[in-house]
């Protein structure tokens, strides 16, 4: 978006502020496209077109845009993918946005391989906060979701986050019935008593996931079935927080649900996206996407990268679509986007 144009509608651009007054602090950066697992409700069956890597951020161009994002106001940052573990230079990446002045918090989410060899170096690099990725409990299934045998070695990077000193380790699960909807309750008993939050995240369309709305089993529902075995109690968090969390009373761990699905929370959203080509997205669900790589290659300064988040922030929707529209919008794939 030219300067030009952006003075035809200065009233757009309030920094990372919205039209309905949201303000922007969380930013999820994704640092590749690719990934050593294929987890059917993430990567259509065929796989995607990947990036080529010249079209995808350097090192420098990430942090570089990371410190134009955290300059306007955000203090979170989370790195995602595909899977951010698959990028060698993931620990110097870490070390130079964690110094970023004004950051609070740096997370990562993660499919946990090679996290055993990694864990305690990216905490060294200042990472926070660590999110693992597993739907199951279980070898076979493991294999059935993911196409990959490597059940073992996410557990091991479990361990390994836990023993470095992360806690809680959030464990995200994606729930789809008749896949995996009857491990919810061993999720919480292997939890129970560890510094571990388990995530029941709504399963999402996304194109090619082969999304389903029969499939999606309503938190409510996940809350209701807990609820006969355990004392759940709320945990207050962020106003803009995605999971609604609740402790398990009388145990360490807890629970969240993350509801975008059946019980949305597009009104307090305070979360932008920058995919591994560069594009800042500014809703998950919605398709519109501004190139920051292409202005910066093109020589732009701060300022006007600046003014280009502001306009596409001002341009922000409300809320997603209801979930029978969202993979009719031509939005990437999961895997491209990093959740
Ligand atoms: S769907 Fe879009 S607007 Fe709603 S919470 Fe997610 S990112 Fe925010």
């Amino acid at each position: 978006m030219t300067a030009s144009a952006l003075a035809l509608a200065p009233e757009l651009a309030h920094g990372l502020v919205d039209r309905f007054g949201r303000r922007h602090t969380y930013l999820r950066i994704s640092l590749t496209d690719r990934c050593n697992l294929r987890c059917g409700y993430c990567m259509p069956p065929e796989g995607i077109a990947w990036t080529p890597r010249p079209s995808l951020l350097t090192e420098d161009e990430v942090v570089r845009l990371a410190s134009v994002f955290v300059h306007m106001g955000i203090d979170k940052i989370r790195l995602t993918g595909g899977e951010p573990l698959v990028r060698r230079d993931l620990e110097s990446i870490a070390s130079r946005i964690a110094a970023l002045p004004g950051l609070s918090i740096l997370a990562m989410t993660t499919n946990g391989i090679s996290l055993d060899r990694r864990a305690a170096s990216l905490r060294a690099a200042g990472l926070n906060t660590l999110t693992i990725s597993l739907d199951t409990l279980r070898r076979d299934r493991f294999l059935e979701i993911t196409k990959r045998d490597s059940f073992d070695a996410v557990m091991a990077g479990i361990e390994a986050s836990l023993a470095a000193g992360y806690a809680p380790v959030k464990i995200n699960m994606v729930v789809m019935r008749g896949v995996n909807d009857d491990e919810i309750e061993d999720f919480v008993t292997w939890a129970q008593d560890r510094p571990l939050q388990i995530r029941f995240i709504e399963y999402m369309p996304f194109p090619g996931n082969h999304w389903h709305k029969a499939g999606v089993v309503p938190w409510s529902e996940i809350r209701e079935r807990l609820e006969t075995r355990w004392r759940l109690a709320p945990i207050a968090v962020h106003p803009s927080a995605v999971a609604k969390e609740f402790a398990l009373v009388g145990h360490q761990g807890s629970v969240g649900f993350v509801t975008s699905m059946t019980d949305s929370f597009c009104g307090t959203c305070n979360r932008l996206r920058l995919t591994s080509d560069g594009n800042l997205k500014t809703c998950l669900f919605h398709p519109a996407e501004q190139s920051l790589r292409d202005a910066l290659r093109a020589g732009a300064d701060d300022d006007a990268i600046e003014t280009q988040i502001a306009y596409a922030v001002g341009l922000k929707q409300a809320a997603h679509a209801p979930m029978e529209e969202l993979t009719r919008l031509g939005n990437r794939a999961m895997v491209e986007i990093g959740g």
